[in-house]
């Protein structure tokens, strides 16, 4: 079967190539891939900046599929079966993140793309546990993008709490705060976002997917904004999606107190001038938001399913697997908001 291999640690070192198609054994289901998602880390995965990427393998983890093949050991996976597959391929079973199945904080978890073979493929293998079947209504190419918005679902509902006429800010206009700005609308927050004046078109994007305001901040002042429109309160969740720590600080800046700040961006070091002293004096609750875990896919599946979300929406580029590398530039230098691989064009939907 055809592949996107990153062969090796650094730069690049990445290529199209034919490698063997994996058998189901045990409780692992094997998945005709139809679409796989170009994420954030995959970038950082090309340029070598990614630790958790353990070549040689396969990048992807984001994608959906229809089940060809499943294990002896596998109980409610049918070949047929149209799917998606949580990105957890093992854990260690036994420390208190995994027995809570907080699996995104277990230490010992291998994940598909970065330690196992992933999606940028024609074919992947996934545990039984891991896999989702779709609701007839939703489409293949959403749901390649049911990880991220899973992580959407993490940040706005377990940990942000978010509820019915809340008033939010995202920070940031990129694959992950459009889930975010989604997810917080179907729970019925008004949703503002924040960028700079290259979000113009991912702006766009927003407004028509819901969101009630977007803002420049190289334009319009996003404090005075949100003074005005939650009568001097701040509002009453942030969400920082875009790695920038800047907007972390804007983001504690503009928070009501006892309000909260969800941090999901990566900032460029480990450790970071955080403006603390708004923290302790409004006592607003910081808290990470670090991918998804199962809760989170059984809440988005029906987000899909009753149409609350779309993520397909926010789809701006559909490559074939041997295009990756348009796809991996396109996003690289900024274009857009989600470029998605198909891996199989027999399972190709629609244009
Ligand atoms: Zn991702
Ligand atoms: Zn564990």
């Amino acid at each position: 079967m055809k592949a996107v291999v990153k062969t090796e640690v650094g730069y690049d070192h990445m290529v199209y190539q034919d490698i063997p198609e994996p058998e189901a054994t045990g409780d692992l289901v094997k998945i005709k891939i139809a679409y796989s998602g170009i994420c954030g880390t995959d970038i950082h995965a090309f340029k070598g900046s990614y630790a958790s990427t353990k070549p040689p393998v396969v990048l992807g983890h984001e994608f959906s599929g229809i089940v060809t093949q499943v294990g002896p050991d596998v109980k409610n996976v049918k070949v047929g079966d149209r799917v998606t597959s949580e990105t957890t391929f093992a854990t260690c079973g036994h420390c208190a993140s995994c027995l809570s199945k907080d699996y995104n904080l277990c230490s010992n978890r291998k994940g598909l793309g970065t330690n196992v073979n992933g999606s940028m493929a024609q074919y992947v293998l996934s545990r039984e546990e891991s896999i989702h079947k779709l609701p007839d209504n939703v489409s293949l190419l959403s749901a390649s993008l049911t990880e991220p918005l899973a992580c959407g679902v993490h940040a706005s509902i377990e940990k942000g709490e978010v509820k019915a006429g809340d008033i939010v800010c995202v920070f940031g206009v990129g694959a992950i705060g459009q889930m975010v700005a989604q997810v917080c609308k179907s729970q019925g927050a008004t949703v503002i976002v924040a960028g700079m004046n290259t979000d113009t078109d991912r702006f766009e994007v927003a407004l028509k997917n819901g969101a009630d305001r977007a803002v420049d901040q190289t334009k319009e002042d996003l404090s005075a904004i949100i003074k005005e429109m939650t009568n001097g309160e701040g509002v009453d969740i942030a969400f920082e999606c875009s790695g920038a720590v800047p907007a972390a600080n804007k983001a504690l800046e503009i928070t009501r107190r006892k309000g909260k700040v969800v941090q999901m961006g990566v900032f460029p070091e480990a450790k970071e001038p955080i403006w603390t002293d708004l923290i302790l004096h409004k006592e607003i609750c910081y808290v990470g938001s670090r991918s998804q875990k199962p809760s989170s896919w059984r809440t988005s599946i029906k987000l899909l399913e009753n149409g609350t979300v779309v993520p397909e929406k926010i789809v701006s580029m559909i490559i074939p697997l041997e295009k990756w590398r348009d796809g991996f530039e396109s996003i690289a230098r900024g274009e857009g908001i989600k470029a998605v691989i198909c891996c199989n064009e027999d399972l190709k939907e629609h244009e």
